[in-house]
């Protein structure tokens, strides 16, 4: 039997058995795996605080035939702040849900990791807007998965000294007015969007959160993310919609 060791967050538990939980973990070394917890609900269990749900972990596993078994975890970060807030909680199931549906079992990628923790640490230790927050990790995400939009200048035209941009959906990224003939969902967008965007989609993942906005931007963001989700992953995420019907 051989045996690995990696940080990873766990993405999922699953009850199984008596005291047993198959996690879905998302490690360093080996991208998002399954790995079985044996006796995990055990009070006493040494895997009972390094197995819960964005818990993050050096785990030590063992390869089996199907899965993995958690042979260990040393808890390096537990964000408990997030289990023990319903909103914050709410947040990062959501960025969950969109990491689940697009990293690939056994591929590795360091930085979707990387931006994820950065991501649940501003959400438990700091008051930045969570839907900041969320719009940073959609749209970083889309970019590391290859779907960065186009955000140098008018992708048609390659202007890049005009002010009244336009995000073309169609042709994922900037227009300017002139360019946006023709194309009937083209959004306008104001300066600051366009700006925050741009920020999000170059920035290096220690700075990508360094930044503030107004509300009337944040909404702006969120329109733009939201939809261009759907068009790329041809997927709703609606999760949030919860936190709305609250507000
Ligand atoms: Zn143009």
């Amino acid at each position: 039997m051989s045996y690995i060791k990696t940080k990873g967050i766990v993405l999922k538990e699953m009850n199984v058995g008596e005291a047993d939980k198959i996690l879905t973990i998302f490690s360093k070394s080996k991208g998002k795996i399954s790995g079985a917890a044996r006796g995990a609900r055990r009070p006493k269990s040494r895997l009972i605080a390094g197995t819960q749900l964005f818990c993050y972990s050096e785990f030590v596993l063992f390869k089996g035939k199907d899965m993995y078994s958690v042979n260990s975890c040393d808890v390096i970060e537990p964000f408990y702040e997030i289990r023990e807030d319903l909103v914050k909680l709410t947040y990062a199931a959501h960025m969950n849900e969109i990491l689940m549906d697009n990293v690939q079992e056994e591929q590795p990628s360091s930085k979707v990791l990387q931006l994820f923790l950065n991501s649940l640490y501003m959400l438990a230790k700091t008051g930045k807007s969570p839907d900041l927050i969320t719009r940073v990790f959609e749209i970083k995400l889309m970019s590391i998965l290859g779907y960065a939009p186009s955000v140098m200048g008018c992708l048609k035209c390659g202007r890049e000294d005009f002010k009244d941009f336009y995000f073309s959906f169609e042709h994922c990224g900037f227009l300017c007015r002139q360019c946006t003939e023709g194309d009937r969902y083209a959004l306008r967008l104001s300066e600051g969007a366009a700006r925050a965007i741009h920020y999000i989609v170059y920035s290096n993942m220690k700075n990508v959160f360094n930044f503030e906005v107004s509300n009337s931007i944040l909404l702006e963001l969120e329109k733009v993310s939201k939809r261009y989700m759907k068009d790329r992953l041809d997927k709703e995420y609606n999760k949030l919609n919860f936190l709305k019907a609250l507000k």
